[in-house]
């Protein structure tokens, strides 16, 4: 169990990495953990987040893309559990859409020809609906 404290201060994804807010964890290695988006534009909607806090991408050491591509292969390989159809995307600044400055890969199922991303409300997840998804996902 890590210390309460760790990463950088306000960033809510260093919070759920150093364990000081809740989160649907579904992977974890000692480069990178995955948990279910809170907002999920679709059932099973993961960010994969390196523990090291980074805004962007290309703020990354570069000697630790293959450990992170690594990761997000391993959960992917998760998510043919749900779908073997989803969008792994990364949104880099604000007009892109970034809202939260720790880079995060999102990987979002797709169920049907149906647009996630059309404008609808994205309901907040459900936890019975997170346990469920994480005794699916979390096994390895
Ligand atoms: P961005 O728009 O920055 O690429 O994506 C940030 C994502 O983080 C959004 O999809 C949003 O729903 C999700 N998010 C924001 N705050 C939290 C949180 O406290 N917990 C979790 N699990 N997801 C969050
Ligand atoms: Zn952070």
């Amino acid at each position: 169990m890590p210390p309460p404290s760790g990463g950088e201060p306000g960033c809510i994804f260093c919070a759920i990495v150093h364990q000081r807010e809740p989160a649907h964890v579904v992977y974890e290695d000692d480069e990178a953990i995955a948990f279910l988006d809170l907002y999920p534009h679709t059932r099973g909607h993961l960010l994969v987040v390196p523990r090291r806090h980074v805004d962007r991408l290309t703020d990354l050491p570069e000697a630790e893309y293959a450990e992170f591509l690594r990761a997000i292969s391993n959960v992917c390989r998760r998510v043919d559990r749900l779908s073997r159809h989803y969008h792994v995307s990364v949104n880099q600044g604000t007009l892109a859409g970034q809202v939260v400055f720790h880079l995060h890969v999102h990987i979002i199922p797709r169920y049907s020809e149906e647009n996630p991303f059309a404008v609808h409300p994205r309901v907040r997840l459900d936890d019975t609906e997170g346990r469920a998804l994480v005794s699916l996902l979390g096994a390895p």
